[in-house]
């Protein structure tokens, strides 16, 4: 269309309008009226100017009014009014996907955006659809349009994906460092009781020297507990033992020393019996040095041929092993029920060697266990014959020998629970 200006076909035709012929002027009124339509669509072609479909549109329309067709200028007015209206639609779309993109933080939001303006039932492709309504000559126009947007806004997706996956990378890193030069978290860890580490030393021990580890009940019968150990009721030594009784005949037992008869009642007749029975008793007592409920590991040796040598040679065994080398024993009668001869067993003073000390009552001995041959009548209630064997027994305290391994001048410090005892062990 080359030199042809907006408003030159306008003043061409006034200026002829008198010199036009009668039927002439009525298709030059008919024109203007359709110049009157086009002016009001606002399609931009008549000011000349061709930026885009509907510029070059409304200037063929003009064309077509000046060949004095007003109902084709009328058909393409409405032609013009679609495609003008569909081009803005596709560039607000456009400016609006644009701007979202532009603002969107997070990589689902980008595909929220794609499918509200590019998905099957998007904005864009709505408009698409629209198509049919067009003159035929101006769909490709749109439809390259409508493509450079679809383009221009998937390419504004693509490069906001990367730039937003980009970004959480770098703040997932960010939030996920390791710094592996930083020291690790001590873990507060647990360990195992005072008692329980002298008791599984004690029974090492005796395990080494051929024992094995029997157990029993702690609420026991006043049978096994007193009676069959040469204890029976009216015995003043029960007194030595103060009880805690469920019924008249159950009690708490005393003493381990039940599971001895246990376990001669039910392996008779087989020979030897050599056992140890840990475990808790309890007896009514609490002080500095005695404790309601407490840890005893009881002893016991049963043969055809048991001498007072072999018990002597056993707990010197035992208490080399737990004490060290140096540490000496002595023997001195003492009186227990169930054992006779019965001794108690004193060792070298752990704290001064024996020269005499506070922890010693400056007699340089430790009481540590109880001992004995097996009493006769305990044998034979067990159904024994004391005639043809005979045994040792002992019994020592768990509390005891931690106290006086490790130095601990109060009993009550190991049922306290204080963790800063504890820790130290
Ligand atoms: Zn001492």
């Amino acid at each position: 269309m080359g030199k042809v200006a907006g408003t030159e076909p306008t003043g061409r035709r006034r200026r002829g309008l008198e010199a036009l012929p009668g039927k002439d002027r009525v298709k030059f009124a008919q024109e203007q009226q359709a110049e009157r339509l086009v002016g009001r669509a606002g399609v931009p072609a008549v000011r000349g100017e061709r930026h885009d479909g509907a510029g070059d549109l409304g200037w063929y329309l003009i064309k077509t009014c000046l060949s004095f067709r007003p109902e084709g200028a009328k058909a393409f007015y409405f032609g013009i009014l679609e495609v003008k209206q569909m081009l803005e639609t596709i560039e607000t779309i456009r400016q609006a996907a644009l701007a979202r993109v532009a603002a969107a933080k997070r990589s689902e939001e980008l595909e929220g955006i794609r499918i509200q303006y590019l998905g099957k039932k998007g904005e864009l492709t709505g408009v698409l659809r629209n198509m049919g309504k067009l003159p035929p000559e101006e769909r490709p126009r749109i439809g390259q349009m409508a493509n450079m947007v679809r383009e221009e806004l998937e390419k504004a997706l693509e490069e906001a994906r990367e730039a937003i996956a980009r970004r959480e990378l770098a703040e997932r890193l960010q939030k996920e460092t390791i710094d592996v030069t930083l020291p690790g978290r001590p873990f507060p860890r647990g360990s195992r009781h005072l008692l329980y580490q002298t008791l599984n030393e004690i029974k090492s021990i005796f395990i080494g020297l051929g024992f094995d580890v029997a157990e029993g009940p702690e609420v026991e019968s006043d049978y096994y507990n007193f009676e069959a150990l040469n204890l029976p009721k009216e015995h003043p030594a029960r007194d030595m033992q103060d009880s805690f009784y469920i019924t008249e005949d159950v009690l708490l037992r005393t003493h381990t020393s039940p599971v001895q008869v246990r376990v001669m009642e039910a392996r008779r007749p087989q020979l030897p019996i050599r056992i140890i029975a840990p475990g808790k008793v309890y007896r009514r007592d609490d002080d500095a040095t005695h404790s309601p409920m407490f840890f005893q590991v009881e002893g016991l040796l049963v043969d055809r041929r048991v001498t007072f040598g072999e018990l002597k040679g056993t707990l010197m065994a035992f208490v080399k092993q737990m004490f060290g080398d140096e540490v000496q024993l002595r023997f001195r009668p003492s009186y227990f029920p169930f054992t006779e001869p019965s001794a108690e067993v004193d060792i070298s003073c752990v704290m001064c060697g024996g020269s005499g000390c506070r922890t010693c009552g400056h007699s340089g001995w430790l009481e540590i266990l109880g001992c004995g041959m097996v009493h006769p009548r305990v044998l034979s209630m067990s159904g024994y014959d004391p005639e043809e064997v005979c045994g040792f027994a002992f019994g020592l305290g768990v509390d005891r020998v931690a106290m006086l391994k490790y130095g601990i001048d109060d009993l009550r410090l190991f049922y306290e629970n204080d963790l800063r005892f504890l820790q130290q062990f």
